[in-house]
Formats: structure tokens, C-alpha cells, sequence
């Protein structure tokens, strides 16, 4: 019988992470649990800084960005020591069951606390869409419309100057917000970690802009491609006699995920919790909470374990041929 729940984020924040831990705790208190949030992700299961968390506490925060519990990346964690203190600390506290909303190192974590014995559900949720087990993240729709109002503005000063504009956008090893972004702001040109980039191409893709009367060239880049801004920037200014252009950059970074969460992430982010709780009212534990197709799912933690989503392949053959 589950009496009591604690829920934790970890990792990069998302914007809808709050209204996740908002939705465990209202969801867990209807079936008459007792909830408990953690504070500062793994580093909170570690240090015991985990508190009562009702119903009125998790109140006015859904249309925050960030993590009202905070988040703290772990070395601690990825040691059995480490992990065997947590687990004390959580059976001190006479904790039933774990919630970990995170993106794919947290749910390693989550799956290594799993493997030792302590009953554990995931919620996905990262800005970088790279999580199998859901077809979206908590937090990516709202990173992608910053990502798009940035590339929006820079296209209108662009077309003003005749110039050509690298924007880098967040996404660590997974091209989801750069493409989609691309796709969506109708860039010219992206780079991707997934695909291989040759600059001299990229160079004549803009060089076709400018000959088909287009104002403006925009690239949009992923931080983990191999041609980020800064490569892409210093490949342009080495050889600019013989390419013909300077190129601006313009680095997003975390920009990109501060800002408050969109009714879309806050609906899925709702959807996510109450999944979760239920997942727990089952007993099943070890599983990823996400979204497929418009159905909540659990994925086994050794279905996901090492796997990496990868983007499709008809869109990227879309934005070629919409740029
Ligand atoms: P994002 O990608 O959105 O930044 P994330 O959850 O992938 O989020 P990470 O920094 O990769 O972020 O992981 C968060 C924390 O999860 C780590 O600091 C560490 O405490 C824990 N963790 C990651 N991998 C493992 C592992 N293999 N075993 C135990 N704990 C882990």
C-alpha cells in the first residue's frame, strides 16, 4: 500500500517542470497520499533536504519557468555510496515510491536507484527532445517558440543589412530544436549532430539565396553539431575572400529555456504527473511516463536504457527543400 510519495527534478531545467511537480502532488493528495518534494534533484536524495509538499504549496507556480524545487547535476549519484545513502534517507522518511522528472541522465539515475531495489517512476521532460520513451519532452515546445521569436527578429535585421546570420540553438547531442526551429523559422540552411556538413556547400546553399533575390540568409545551428556557430563562423572568416560573405552569430543558449511554459507544455506536463501517479497506484515501477501519439505511456527503464531518438528523416528532407 503506498502511503507516501516524494518527487524530485534533475538535470537541465524545462519550462512545465513546475506544473509537473504541481500535478504529482495534487494527483497523489486525491488518492490520499502524502507527498514530499526533494530539493536540488539526486543532490537533495543524498544531503535528506526533502520536505512535506501539499496541495496550497504546489499552488501559482504552473506558469513559472525553472524548478520552484530546484535541480543540481550529481556526480555523488552515479556511485553506489551514493546511492545507497539516498535510499536510506528516503526509507527514513518512510517513502513508498520516487518520482523523477528529468531528461535522459536523470532517468539513468532514476533506473540505477531502480536496480538497487527502490520503486521509481520517470516523467520526460528536457528541453532537448532526446528521450525514447516519449515523442516529446516536457519543456521542448517552449524552447522552440523562443528559438523561433529569435530567428524571427534576426530574419527581419538580416534582410535589412543583406547579411547572413549563424543562430545556435540549445539541444547538447540531439538536432530536435535545430531542425524543427529551421523548419519552422524557414532558415536557409541547419546544421545537425545527426548529419554531416560540408561548409563549401553551405556556402554556395547561401550563395543561391542571394542569386534567387533573397535579403537575408539564415543558418540555424545545433550546439552538438560539428559545425556549431562558432566553427561554422571561423570556417567563414578564414576563407571570405573566396566565399564572398561575413557571416554574424548569435548563441541562444539558456536564454532559450527560461522562459515561462506554453499551454502546451503545461498541458503535457499535467498529463505526464497524473500518468506518473498512476503508474504508481499500479505498482509499476522502473518505467518512463511520456506521450505517444496523444496516449500517456509507460516505457520500461531497460527498453530506453543506451538508446538514442533519432530525427526524421522526412523532415530534414523537407526543410531542404522548403529553404
Ligand atoms: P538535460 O539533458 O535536459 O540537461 P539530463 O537529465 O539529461 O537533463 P544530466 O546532467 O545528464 O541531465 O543528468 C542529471 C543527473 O543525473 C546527473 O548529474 C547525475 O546525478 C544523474 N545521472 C546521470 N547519469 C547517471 C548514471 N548513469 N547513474 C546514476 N546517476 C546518473
Amino acid at each position: 500500500m503506498i502511503q507516501r510519495i516524494a518527487v524530485l527534478t534533475s538535470g537541465g531545467d524545462a519550462p512545465g517542470m513546475n506544473a509537473a511537480i504541481r500535478s504529482v502532488v495534487r494527483c497523489g493528495v486525491a488518492k490520499g497520499w502524502k507527498t514530499f518534494g526533494v530539493r536540488n534533484g539526486f543532490q537533495g536524495l543524498i544531503n535528506g533536504t526533502m520536505e512535506p509538499l501539499g496541495t496550497r504549496e504546489v499552488g501559482g507556480i504552473m506558469h513559472r519557468g525553472g524548478t520552484v524545487l530546484g535541480s543540481a547535476r550529481c556526480d555523488e549519484f552515479k556511485t553506489i555510496e551514493g546511492r545507497e545513502l539516498a535510499i536510506r534517507n528516503l526509507n527514513q522518511r518512510g517513502i513508498d515510491a520516487l518520482v523523477v522528472i528529468g531528461g535522459n541522465g536523470s532517468q539513468a539515475g532514476a533506473n540505477a536507484l531502480y536496480e538497487m531495489g527502490f520503486p521509481v517512476v520517470g516523467i520526460a521532460s528536457t528541453i532537448d527532445n532526446d528521450l525514447v520513451g516519449s515523442d516529446i519532452t516536457i519543456g521542448v515546445d517552449t524552447a522552440l517558440n523562443i528559438a523561433l521569436e529569435a530567428i524571427d527578429r534576426l530574419k527581419v535585421t538580416a534582410s535589412s543589412h543583406q547579411r547572413a546570420f549563424i543562430v545556435e540553438v540549445m539541444g547538447r547531442n540531439c538536432g530536435y530544436i535545430a531542425l524543427m526551429s529551421g523548419l519552422a523559422g524557414g532558415a536557409e540552411a541547419i546544421t545537425l549532430p545527426e548529419v554531416e556538413t560540408d561548409p563549401e556547400q553551405l556556402a554556395k546553399e547561401l550563395h543561391k539565396a542571394y542569386e534567387q533575390g533573397k535579403a537575408h540568409a539564415i543558418i540555424v545551428a545545433a550546439e552538438g553539431a560539428e559545425y556549431n556557430a562558432s566553427r561554422l563562423t571561423e570556417y567563414f572568416a578564414e576563407n571570405r575572400e573566396r566565399l564572398g560573405f561575413s557571416i554574424r552569430s548569435t548563441t541562444l543558449g539558456h536564454v532559450q529555456r527560461g522562459g515561462a511554459p506554453g499551454a502546451y507544455d503545461r498541458i503535457l506536463a499535467s498529463r505526464l504527473g497524473h500518468g506518473a501517479v498512476e503508474a504508481i497506484d499500479r505498482e509499476e515501477f522502473g518505467v518512463l511516463v511520456g506521450l505517444n501519439g496523444n496516449n500517456i505511456i509507460t516505457t520500461p527503464y531497460k527498453m530506453i536504457a543506451g538508446k538514442v531518438k533519432t530525427l526524421d528523416p522526412k523532415v530534414i528532407e523537407l526543410t531542404q527543400i522548403l529553404d
